[in-house]
C-alpha cells in the first residue's frame, strides 16, 4: 500500500513538474552553430527555422576560426572562402534572429588554428612565432595566448564585431592550451625569466630522468615484455616485446599528450628500431570501433605528432588491419577497444617481422589471449592522471638518453606549479582585456565562454574559469557537459555549485549531437530532454546544446513540442 501511495505521489510531482515548465517565463535555451553552415540565405533559413521549432532563444554563432579567416565583414581577416560572395551570415542572423525573438552571441575559437588546405594558415605565415612550441621544441598549431601581441590582436577581433554589429555578446572558446606541455617558446622562457625568475629550460628535458604530467591507462604484469623506461612509481612506461621476427612497442601512457625532448627522443628510438626512420611511411589506425566511444582524438593528435618528426603518415581503418603491408609499422593510438580477431591480426602481423606501437595500454582489450601474447602483459593496471618522473628500465638499452641531474617529483612539480600559475595568468589576461573593453564599448552585452566541465580537465589545460567567474570577468560560462547519459550530467553540478551555489553565472551545455549520434529516432528527443530536466532540477537557469547541425528536424521539433513547448525569455545574470 505504501508503495502504491509513493508511486502515486511521484506521478504527482511528475506531472506537476511536467506541467510548470510549460508557465516558465525566463530560460536560456541557447545552441551552437557554425555561421560556415550558413554560407547563403537558404541554409541560414533553415538553421533559423530549426531553432525556432525547439523556441530556442539565443544562438552562438562561429565567426571566427577555419585558419583565421571570419563569417562577416571584417577590416582585419580574410572572410572564410566557404561563404558565398556577397553574403554576410552575420548580419543576416542578427537581423534575423532578433527578429525571432533570439539573442545573437558571436562564438570565436581562441586556441588552434590550422587550415584545411595542409599549408599553415596566413595568419601563422605572417607571424610564425604567434605559434605555440612544446617542452619537446615542435610547433604546435595553436596560438601563443602568454604573448601579448596576440592577445592584442584576438582583443581587436572580438571588438571589431561587437562595434559593427548589433550582437548581443561575444564568447570565447578554446579559451586555452592543448594540454599541459605548451608554450614553452623562447618569448615565454623569456618572459617568465623576467617576469618570475624562473627558467622554464630547467622543465625541458633532453634525457631521463624526465618530468611530466602523464594520463596513463597502463598495462601490468610484464611476462615476455621487456621494460626500458619505468614511472617512477615502478609503473612500466615503455616496453618492447619480441613476437617472431617482428616487435611491438608500447608506451603505456597517452605519450602524445606532452611530449617534452627526452620523450621524442625516446618515441624516435622506438621507430628506429623498428626499421623506420624520418622520411619512411608510417601507418596509423584511426579506428571507428574506437572512436565510437572515445572520438578520433587519439588518431588526429597522433598524426599531427608523428607527422612533426617527419614521417609520411597513413591512415588504416579496422578492417586494414587484417591487410597490413608485410613489415610496414602501424601506430594505434588510443586503442582502447581492440577486438580480439584484430589482436589475432596483428600478432600475425608482427610474427611475420611487421612493428606495431602502442600509444597508451589496449586496456579493454586484455581478456584476450592474442592481445596478452602481443603486448607481453599479464592484465590491465590501474588509471593514474599525476606528476612522475621517467627513469631508465631494468631492460634499459643503450638508445636510452641519460643525464646526471638528479631530479624528484618534489622538485619538478613546484616547478610545474610555477609554469601553470604563469600560464593560467596569461590566459586570464585575455579574458580581462576582452571583457574590459566590451564592456567600455557596450556595457549591457554579454561576455561568456565555452568552459572544461571538471577542475581537472580545466586545469589540465590552464583554464581559470572559476577566476574568471570570482573576479566578474564574465557574465557566465557554458561548461561542455557532453555526456550520453542524464546520470552522468547531474554528477558535474557538485562541483559547479561548490563555485557558484545558485548557478547564476554558470549554464550547462549539453552534448545533443552525442545524445542523438547513436539513438533510433524515436528516442532521440527523449533523451535530450532527460539532460534539459537534469538541468531544471538542479536549478540552472537554462541550458546550451552542442550543436544546432547535431540536431535533426524530427528532434528539433518534437523538442520544441515538449520540454521546449512554450516561448520563453532568455535568461540574463544580474551584473556583478
Ligand atoms: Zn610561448
Amino acid at each position: 500500500m505504501r508503495t502504491l501511495a509513493a508511486v502515486f505521489l511521484g506521478l504527482a510531482l511528475f506531472i506537476s513538474a511536467a506541467g510548470a515548465e510549460d508557465a516558465r517565463p525566463v530560460e536560456h535555451r541557447g545552441a551552437w552553430v557554425w555561421a560556415r553552415s550558413c554560407p547563403n540565405k537558404v541554409a541560414a533559413d533553415a538553421m533559423l527555422a530549426r531553432a525556432e521549432a525547439m523556441n530556442l532563444n539565443a544562438l552562438y554563432v562561429l565567426v571566427f576560426h577555419w585558419g583565421a579567416t571570419a563569417a562577416y565583414h571584417s577590416a582585419i581577416l580574410p572572410v572564410n572562402d566557404k561563404i558565398e560572395e556577397g553574403f554576410d551570415p552575420l548580419g543576416y542572423l542578427v537581423a534575423e534572429g532578433h527578429r525571432r525573438g533570439m539573442e545573437i552571441h558571436t562564438w570565436y575559437v581562441n586556441g588552434p588554428c590550422t587550415s584545411q588546405g595542409g599549408a599553415a594558415p596566413w595568419i601563422f605565415q605572417k607571424y610564425p612565432n604567434w605559434r605555440t612550441v612544446n617542452r619537446g621544441g615542435q610547433w604546435v598549431e595553436w596560438f601563443d595566448l602568454c604573448q601579448p601581441a596576440v592577445r592584442d590582436w584576438q582583443t581587436r577581433i572580438m571588438l571589431e564585431v561587437l562595434q559593427k554589429y548589433d550582437v548581443d555578446g561575444v564568447h570565447f572558446d578554446y579559451i586555452r592550451f592543448n594540454g599541459r606541455g605548451i608554450c614553452a617558446c623562447a618569448s615565454c622562457r623569456e618572459a617568465m625569466r623576467r617576469q618570475t625568475g624562473f627558467d622554464l629550460s630547467s622543465l625541458c628535458y633532453a634525457a631521463l630522468p624526465a618530468y611530466g604530467s602523464f594520463n596513463a591507462n597502463p598495462l601490468a604484469e610484464p611476462t615476455t615484455a621487456r621494460i626500458l623506461v619505468q614511472f617512477d612509481n615502478g609503473v612500466p612506461a615503455v616496453a618492447v616485446n619480441k613476437v617472431g621476427s617482428g616487435r611491438v612497442v608500447l608506451f603505456n601512457w597517452q605519450v602524445e599528450d606532452d611530449p617534452s625532448s627526452a620523450v621524442n627522443r625516446l618515441v624516435l628510438s622506438a621507430f628506429e628500431q623498428l626499421g623506420t626512420k624520418p622520411g619512411d611511411l608510417v601507418l596509423i589506425l584511426d579506428s571507428d570501433i574506437n572512436a565510437k566511444k572515445y572520438e578520433h582524438r587519439a588518431f588526429q593528435d597522433a598524426r599531427r605528432w608523428i607527422g612533426e618528426f617527419g614521417f609520411r603518415t597513413k591512415r588504416v581503418g579496422d578492417n586494414d588491419l587484417a591487410k597490413l603491408p608485410k613489415g610496414a609499422v602501424v601506430v594505434l593510438p588510443g586503442f582502447y577497444l581492440m577486438q580480439d580477431d584484430q589482436a589475432k591480426a596483428l600478432l600475425a602481423h608482427v610474427r611475420a617481422g611487421g612493428g606495431a606501437v602502442f600509444f597508451d595500454g589496449p586496456v579493454r582489450a586484455m581478456k584476450s589471449e592474442a592481445a596478452r601474447t602481443l603486448l607481453g602483459f599479464a592484465r590491465t593496471g590501474r588509471y593514474f592522471h599525476a606528476g612522475r618522473i621517467l627513469l631508465p628500465g631494468p631492460d634499459a638499452e643503450g638508445w636510452i638518453p641519460r643525464h646526471e641531474i638528479a631530479i624528484t617529483t618534489d622538485t619538478e612539480s613546484v616547478k610545474m606549479e610555477k609554469w601553470d600559475a604563469w600560464r593560467k595568468d596569461q590566459i586570464t589576461k585575455l579574458v580581462a582585456q576582452v571583457s574590459h573593453e566590451a564592456k567600455a564599448t557596450k556595457p549591457d552585452r554579454l561576455v561568456t565562454a565555452a568552459v572544461f566541465r571538471t577542475k581537472t580537465a580545466a586545469d589540465n589545460v590552464l583554464q581559470d574559469w572559476p577566476r574568471w567567474l570570482r573576479e566578474g570577468l564574465l557574465d557566465y560560462v557554458i561548461p561542455m557537459s557532453y555526456v550520453a547519459t542524464a546520470a552522468e550530467l547531474d554528477q558535474h553540478f557538485a562541483w559547479w555549485k561548490s563555485l557558484d551555489p545558485q548557478l547564476e553565472r554558470i549554464i550547462p551545455a549539453v552534448g545533443a549531437f552525442k545524445i542523438i549520434k547513436d539513438r533510433p529516432a524515436e528516442e532521440r528527443a527523449r533523451a535530450v530532454a532527460e539532460q534539459i530536466e537534469v538541468c531544471r532540477r538542479q536549478g540552472a537557469h537554462g541550458v546550451v546544446m552542442f550543436n544546432l547541425e547535431g540536431i535533426d528536424d524530427a528532434t528539433a521539433s518534437r523538442l520544441g513540442q515538449t520540454v521546449f513547448a512554450t516561448k520563453t525569455r532568455p535568461y540574463r545574470p544580474k551584473r556583478k
